[in-house]
């Protein structure tokens, strides 16, 4: 006999990917629930940056006009700073030409608010304040949560799926016993100041040697503010028992960039946050649910990336979860296609920003960054290898190869 459910869906979460699955979901006719813990608006340690590739997605569901009415810095081009001291300013190429505009800093307080006016507008109904400890399941489907809505009030709804949107401690990953793979993590660290030197409204990419293989970012934003943050491995933070803190603190009173932090003025506090790095191994769907975003783990490892993949996890899961409930069966069979085109569309590029992420040596970069400089035609794609995101060509290892001969 057909149970009852509350809901179709319960999104876990209202970051990019929770806002997004339930604005895809709601749109294909389901009835969805979005939860967050937080009060919302809420703000979210991040660099704020948004790559062409997330424009192009936010463009798919219509968002891309009204961010760009909100405040934010349109970027043109991006700056990479060596070891040595040598730099070159590189365009960043355009994922669709039809777009607006190549790349952009948006508070994440906008852009996500943004993301959950638009859910509501779909259809979603929104519950804030709302901190889901637990998931119903039943015969080893989940089929619900349990959650404390502030003050302590216990909640209980049920679902036919529920997705896990809930970031990179996710209670539903750990609830349906998902590997956490601790391992693939990163950790970066940001802060806001105003009055940087020399922001020439572009994105800057350093590679001081104490922070290698992780990099420092600036992103300016549209005051006299610029988003300075580091991005490290976490393999290297507890080899060398490092605190990211620290290391960007000394990063930016080392010579190359301590001049221009002179009259600086640090606005609040710097914010540490875990990246769950991806892994094509890792998996993401089971018996009535899915992750999505960083409860995935789908962040770049090289560029640091989690907004592009986060909002593709989205577009996804919404109509895979759609066609389970009208089958009427939401068991991990019913949802197999979920993970079959994730890893198919974004799998090439999370192995390949692994692999690139090997390559930086100060010697390396320092040859890559005298190379875009030499030849500005290769310029782009040089960016792609420095930052990660550089398209897996059809044979890999000569690719690499390549890149490594390239680099020498
Ligand atoms: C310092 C730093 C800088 C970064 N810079 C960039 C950048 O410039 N560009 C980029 O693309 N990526 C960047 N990232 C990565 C990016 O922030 C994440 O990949 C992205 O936020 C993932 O979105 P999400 O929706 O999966 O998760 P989140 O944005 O983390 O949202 C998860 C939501 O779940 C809620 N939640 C958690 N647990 C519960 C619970 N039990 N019950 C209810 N709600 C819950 C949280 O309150 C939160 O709102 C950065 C990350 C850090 C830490």
């Amino acid at each position: 006999m057909e149970q009852n459910y509350d809901y179709d869906v319960i999104v876990v979460g209202a970051g990019p990917a929770g806002t997004c699955t339930a604005i895809h979901a709601a749109r294909s006719g389901l009835q969805v629930l979005l939860l967050d813990q937080r009060t919302l608006p809420r703000e979210k340690a991040c660099g704020d940056g948004l790559s062409s590739m997330a424009l192009a997605e936010l463009n798919r569901i219509g968002a891309l006009k009204r961010l760009l009415e909100v405040p934010h810095t349109p970027v043109q081009k991006i700056a990479y700073h060596a070891p040595d001291g040598r730099s070159v300013t590189v365009p960043i190429l355009k994922m669709d030409e039809s777009l607006p505009a190549t790349g952009i800093i948006c508070r994440r307080i906008l852009l996500d608010n943004l993301l959950a006016e638009m859910a509501v507008e779909a259809g979603v109904e929104v519950v804030d304040w709302c901190r889901v400890r637990s998931l119903m399941v039943r015969e080893g489907q989940a089929c619900g949560v349990r959650a404390e809505r502030g003050g302590g009030r216990e909640m209980a709804w049920t679902a036919r799926v529920v997705v896990g949107a809930d970031g990179s401690e996710s209670v539903v990953a750990r609830q349906m016993d998902m590997p956490r793979y601790r391992e693939f993590r990163a950790l970066a660290v940001r802060g806001y100041f105003r009055q940087v030197l020399g922001i020439r409204g572009n994105i800057e990419i350093h590679f001081p040697e104490e922070s290698l293989p992780g990099y420092v970012w600036f992103h300016p934003t549209e005051t006299s503010v610029t988003n300075v943050g580091l991005a490290l491995p976490m393999d290297v933070v507890k080899q060398g028992n490092i605190k990211p803190k620290q290391v960007l603190r000394r990063a930016l009173e080392s010579p190359g960039l301590a001049e221009r932090f002179a009259f600086a003025e640090q606005m609040g506090e710097l914010e540490a946050g875990v990246l769950p790095v991806g892994n094509p191994m890792r998996e993401v769907h089971g018996n009535g649910f899915v992750l999505v975003g960083d409860a995935a783990g789908l962040v770049n490892p090289c560029s640091s990336e989690g907004i592009t993949n986060a909002l593709i996890s989205a577009r996804i899961a919404g109509p895979v979860i759609a066609d389970a409930c009208l089958s009427g069966s939401c068991d991990e069979a019913a949802l197999r296609q979920y993970p079959y085109q994730l890893w198919k569309e974004i799998g090439p590029s999370i192995e390949m920003g692994g692999r690139l992420l090997g390559l930086r040596t100060p010697k390396a970069i320092g040859s890559l960054i005298r190379s875009a400089a030499r030849r500005p035609h290769n310029a782009g794609w040089i960016s792609g290898v420095l930052l990660g995101s550089a398209l897996p060509s059809e044979d890999l290892e000569s690719f690499l190869g390549y890149i490594n001969f390239f680099a020498k």
